[in-house]
């Protein structure tokens, strides 16, 4: 009995010890690398901000990287990933104060497409991007191609990364629902749904220019027109004012320029 007490202390003394080491490299590897250049290089959300703001979107990116994991699959993390992967974490809640991803420690890059052997939720295009739910939780994948496109000029209205991260902000208050209460005063839930509600009938339609995937369902339909709100904020606010209005208010940023 002795044996088997002693044996499962150093057990887990190991176990402590090996983790809190690899929760020290990481930490370490942040501290080391300066991102700043690969930030002002990819990332054109980050080079509009005035000065103080940058300066308060590479703290957020810092925080960001010293709380979570980044694990490559059949590839090396470096720092254009971890640059690229904090930057979509941190965009949707720029304009919070005080915001951390209570639901994530892991985010697994591919370096491509991957299929949906995981337990995963939700995603169609579930060879881009995804976030886990069940003994995944706490779980983000995201393929590298996806990632580096969403910051491309071929990225257009779309940004999976940043699609993710708004599911898990969704997420936050317990349902992915399309209706992220912890953001959004009581009084605009109605609102919001009959918004996206309309709005899904005119895409069913084909009278918009909103990705059909967004009428997936309502969590689908949140995702999608943050994309198009933190990629084209100016073309959201002509060609859909009221859709612009509710998600700067969900956000608390106004993204366009007039
Ligand atoms: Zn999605």
């Amino acid at each position: 009995m002795t044996f088997i007490i002693t044996g499962f202390i150093v057990f887990a003394l190991i176990a402590y010890f090996f983790l809190k080491n690899n929760k020290a490299k990481a930490a370490e590897i942040v501290a080391k690398s300066d991102l700043k250049p690969l930030l002002a290089q990819h990332i054109s959300f980050y080079r509009d901000l005035d000065d103080e703001s940058k300066l308060l979107f590479e703290q957020k990116v810092k925080l960001f990287l010293g709380g979570i994991t980044i694990e490559g699959v059949g590839t090396v993390v470096d720092d254009n990933d971890r640059a690229m992967i904090a930057s979509s974490a941190v965009i949707p809640i720029f304009g919070f104060k005080d915001w951390e991803y209570q639901n994530l420690t892991n985010v697994i890059l591919y370096p491509d497409t991957f299929d949906g052997e995981f337990q995963f939720e939700g995603e169609d295009r579930n060879i881009l991007g995804m976030v886990g739910t069940g003994y995944m939780n706490g779980q983000m994948i995201l393929s590298r191609a996806a990632l580096i496109k969403g910051f491309s000029k071929l990225a257009g209205k779309e940004n999976t990364a940043i699609h993710e991260f708004v599911h898990l902000l969704d997420k936050s208050d317990g349902a992915t629902d399309g209706v992220p209460e912890n953001l959004l005063a009581h009084e605009y839930v109605l609102p919001w749904l009959k918004m996206i509600h309309q709005e899904i009938h005119k895409i069913e339609a084909g009278k918009s220019d909103i990705n059909p995937y967004a009428i997936t369902n309502e969590a689908e339909f949140f995702a999608v027109v943050a994309e198009y709100f933190f990629q084209k904020p100016d073309e959201l606010k002509h060609k859909h004012p009221e859709l612009y209005e509710m998600l700067s208010t969900i956000f608390r940023q106004n993204r366009a320029e007039d």
